[in-house]
C-alpha cells in the first residue's frame, strides 16, 4: 500500500494552529556558519506574537546567554530565556543521580565545563582520574589524545570495580555545517560505547544516559516553562525532533532541506504531522 503523503503546511498556519512553538536550531534557523533563509523573519514574527516559544537545542557547547549572543550576531533576535539546551538538563540530572561534587571528565569547550559546574560537578582534565564522564561536544579539545586518555581511565575504573556514570547531553550524530555535514558528540559516545562493548561484552549497563531530543526531559522542560498550551515541534531531524515529539505526544513539523530527506518522511517508523516547505512567512 502506498504511504499516505505527509500534509504540507505554511508557517503562518502553524502559528495559528498551535499556542506554543518549539524550534530546533541547527538545520532550522542556523547552520554552523550563519542563519538559514527566513530565520530572521520567523524569529521576529514569534517575538511579536506574544505567545511562548522556545528554541529546543541539543547543543551543549554554549551557555544560553552566549548562544543568544551568537544568534544575535547572525541577525536573529533570540533572547537567552527562549533557549533550552540539552546541557541545562544536567542540573536536574546531577541532583536526581546524586552526582553533585563528583570529579567529572567533560568533553567540550569552556561553556560545557561551566554547565557541569552549574550542575554541581567538578570538571577535571581528561587525563586525571574522574568519577563521571560527560560528553557535551565534539569541539574544544584535542580529539584523539583526549579520547585515548578517557578510554584508558574508563577501563581502569571499570577494571577496579568502580562505577562510572556516562552522560551524553547532546545525542545528535550529525549536523549541517553550511558546506556539508559534521559529526556531533553522539558519534563520540558511540565510539566509546563500541570500545566498552569490546572489552566488557557482558556489561550492557556501560552505556551513556542520553538527555537531549528525542528523550523526554527537554520536552518536559519546555512544557514546564510554557505553563500549558498546545505545542508543536519544528525540526529537521526525524530521529531527534520528530521522534521525540511523537514520543512526548505532541505534533511536529519537518523542515525540508535539513539532515532528513523529505522523501524519507512518509517511510519508516517516524512520521511528522506536517511538512514545512519554507520558514518564510507569507
Ligand atoms: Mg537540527
Amino acid at each position: 500500500m502506498p504511504a499516505i503523503p505527509v500534509p504540507v503546511i505554511a508557517i503562518e498556519d502553524l502559528m495559528d494552529r498551535y499556542e506554543v512553538l518549539l524550534l530546533d536550531a541547527y538545520g532550522v534557523l542556523v547552520t554552523r556558519d550563519g542563519p538559514l533563509p527566513g530565520a530572521a523573519a520567523l524569529v521576529d514574527a514569534l517575538n511579536r506574537r506574544g505567545r511562548p516559544w522556545y528554541l529546543l537545542t541539543n547543543g551543549a557547547a554554549r551557555l544560553p546567554e552566549n548562544a543568544a549572543r551568537r544568534y544575535q550576531g547572525f541577525g536573529l533576535a533570540i533572547p537567552a530565556e527562549r533557549i533550552i539546551t540539552s546541557a541545562s538538563l544536567l542540573v536536574p540530572h546531577f541532583r536526581a543521580e546524586g552526582l553533585i561534587g563528583k570529579r567529572c571528565a567533560v568533553l567540550g569547550p569552556a561553556d560545557s565545563l561551566r554547565y557541569v559546574e552549574l550542575a554541581g560537578g567538578r570538571p577535571v582534565p581528561a587525563g586525571e582520574d574522574f568519577e563521571v564522564l560527560v560528553v557535551c561536544d565534539q569541539s574544544g579539545f584535542p580529539f584523539l589524545d583526549t579520547l585515548d586518555a578517557v578510554i584508558s581511565r574508563l577501563f581502569a575504573r571499570i577494571d577496579a570495580g568502580l562505577p562510572v556514570p556516562l552522560i551524553l547531553p547532546n545525542p545528535d550524530l550529525v549536523y549541517p555545517t553550511g558546506r556539508g555535514f559534521g559529526i556531533t558528540s553522539g558519534c563520540i559516545a558511540l565510539v566509546i560505547e563500541a570500545a566498552l562493548r569490546l572489552r566488557y561484552p557482558n556489561r550492557p549497563d556501560l552505556a551513556f544516559v542520553r538527555l537531549g531530543k528525542p528523550h523526554a526531559a527537554i520536552f518536559e522542560e519546555a512544557a514546564r516553562r510554557a505553563g500549558g498550551g498546545d505545542m508543536v515541534m519544528i525540526g529537521d531531524q526525524l530521529e531527534t525532533d520528530i521522534r521525540g515529539a511523537a514520543a512526548f505526544g505532541i505534533d511536529s513539523a519537518l523542515v525540508a532541506g535539513g539532515v532528513a530527506d523529505v522523501g524519507q518522511a512518509a517511510e519508516g517508523g517516524v512520521r511528522p504531522t506536517w511538512l514545512l516547505a519554507s520558514l518564510n512567512p507569507g
